[in-house]
């Protein structure tokens, strides 16, 4: 390999792979680099999620808060940089329960995830010492969780909310952007520094003497590189394979549904919000006997998980509402064609309705919702992929499970730091291949399993 100029394939042009590019070539000066994709940038994965972000990562360690703080601090950086052109915010993710018995469990966990570095933890009984949604532009400095104990606080500037709640969390580093236009944006950069990309298929890599040769498209050109990195979202397993590698990672299915909200039920100036509350979902009566006749349909009468959660999209003219909940975790190992439950978009208005009880009036409606998702490539303990893989030139960024948008700055600085042989930060041994290895690793992680810190 010539040590002034790497020929760099980036498999994949997802916000991992975008980003990556981003790093290695305009941050890190880096030539001859090549995107190949089989689709359009970004419309595999990257364009289906809620684009939301949050600091508040749960432990064991403080690897996932370092990791996404760093990530954080990137996209404010090129908002600032960048008159905000993607709309970045910052107005949090407010946690909402009806369960007296939450306040405690919330108050404990609160307090050991601002130990391990997202900002401070505070109590709130009165209106005035807590400051309430920001939704112009976003505040830099935002940080930590508000533990609200009087629930008026938040139904008085909520009213649409239900009065059952008994108080939220709100925490504060969280917010959403439009990341499919900081995609487009990285991927214009990285062509106008010289970038070029290819909508092709990586079919085969040649490797000789354990390093990388040669890749094989299925248009059947052969490039001859030096530097191949797998960003390929949720195609890893099969991708791995071509190196010979079997990949510790599995695919789980999520899908998010986005409705018009014509019956003015919620608030294009709300935060993402969440209900924390297992349920039941609320059917009618002779729906509740038609589902009691069917082994299949039973299941909708069973209690769901917590999680429901929604974010406003649009203004108050033109308000849809993004609404989300993976009430059970459908794993494959490979990649297939996305299907989901046919009662998916009717069981999250009828979860969600506990929340905001004017939902009802979509009960039945459901079919005016679109549904769109994808898989979240995880590992066992949902950390990420990024580093070199046991074959000279080959690496690796992804895994990145449901928090790809969010950690996509700080992983593309990663990726890059490691190829341009530059400084890397403290997190970097927790995200590599060979973490597998390291006997300290195994114990400290055996206690998280591929849900931890997932919403
Ligand atoms: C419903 C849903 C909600 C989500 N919400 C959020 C959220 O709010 N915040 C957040 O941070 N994250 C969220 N995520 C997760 C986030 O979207 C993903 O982590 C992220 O998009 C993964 O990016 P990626 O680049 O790794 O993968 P992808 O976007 O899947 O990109 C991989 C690319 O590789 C290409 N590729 C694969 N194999 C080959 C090959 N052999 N040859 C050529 N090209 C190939 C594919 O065509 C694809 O374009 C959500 C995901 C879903 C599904």
């Amino acid at each position: 390999m010539s040590n002034s100029s790497p020929k760099i394939v980036i498999c994949g042009a997802g916000m991992a792979g975008l980003s990556a590019a981003y790093h290695l070539v305009v941050k890190q000066k880096q030539k001859n680099v090549t995107i190949i994709d089989e689709l359009n940038p970004l419309s595999l994965t990257s364009d289906k999620g809620t684009q939301a972000y949050r600091n508040w990562w749960p432990g064991p360690d403080d690897t996932m808060v370092k990791f996404i703080n760093r990530s954080i601090d990137l996209i404010d950086e090129l908002a600032l940089e960048n008159n905000n052109f993607f709309n970045l915010n910052r107005r949090g993710y407010l946690f909402l329960t009806a369960e007296q018995t939450h306040l405690a469990q919330w108050k404990k966990s609160a307090l050991e995830i601002s130990k391990l570095g997202t900002g401070d933890f505070r109590e709130h009984t009165q209106e005035n010492s807590y400051l309430s949604t920001i939704t112009s532009s976003f505040d830099k400095n935002l940080t930590g969780a508000d533990l609200i104990l009087n629930p008026e606080i938040i139904t008085k500037k909520y009213p649409f909310l239900t009065k059952n709640i008994v108080g939220g969390l709100h925490v504060r580093r969280a917010g959403w952007m439009e990341s499919v236009k900081l995609g487009h944006w990285l991927k214009d950069e990285v062509i106008k520094a010289g970038t070029k990309i290819l909508l092709d298929k990586l079919e085969s890599v040649k490797i000789i003497n354990n390093s990388i040769s040669s890749i094989k498209l299925s248009s059947g050109k052969v490039l001859d590189i030096d530097i191949l990195v797998l960003a390929v979202g949720p195609h890893l397993k099969a991708t791995g394979r071509l190196l010979g590698l079997d990949l510790p990672v599995f695919n789980e299915l999520h899908g998010k549904i986005t409705l018009s909200d014509t019956a003015n039920t919620f608030s294009s100036e709300a935060p993402l919000m969440i209900w924390d509350d297992p349920l039941y979902l609320p059917w009618e009566k002779d729906q509740i006997d038609l589902f009691n006749k069917d082994a299949s349909t039973q299941r909708l009468l069973e209690k769901f998980p917590t999680g429901v959660h929604l974010r406003p999209k649009g203004d108050k003219n033109n308000l849809e509402l993004m609404i989300i909940w993976t009430y059970e975790h459908k794993t494959q190992d490979e990649f297939s064609p996305i299907s989901f439950d046919p009662y998916y978009k009717e069981i999250l208005i009828r979860g969600l309705s506990k929340m905001i009880p004017k939902l009802s009036s979509y009960f039945g409606k459901s079919d005016k919702a679109y549904l769109d998702g994808g898989y979240y490539c995880k590992t066992p303990e949902n950390r990420p992929l990024i580093g070199p893989l046991p074959i000279n030139g080959a690496y690796i960024i992804g895994a990145l499970s449901g928090y790809g948008i969010m950690a996509s700055q700080a992983a593309g600085e990663l990726l890059a730091a490691h190829i341009a042989g530059s400084k890397l930060p403290d997190y970097t041994s927790n995200f590599l291949l060979e973490r597998y290895k390291d006997a300290n690793y195994q114990t400290l992680v055996q206690n998280i399993n591929s849900l931890a810190g997932q919403l």
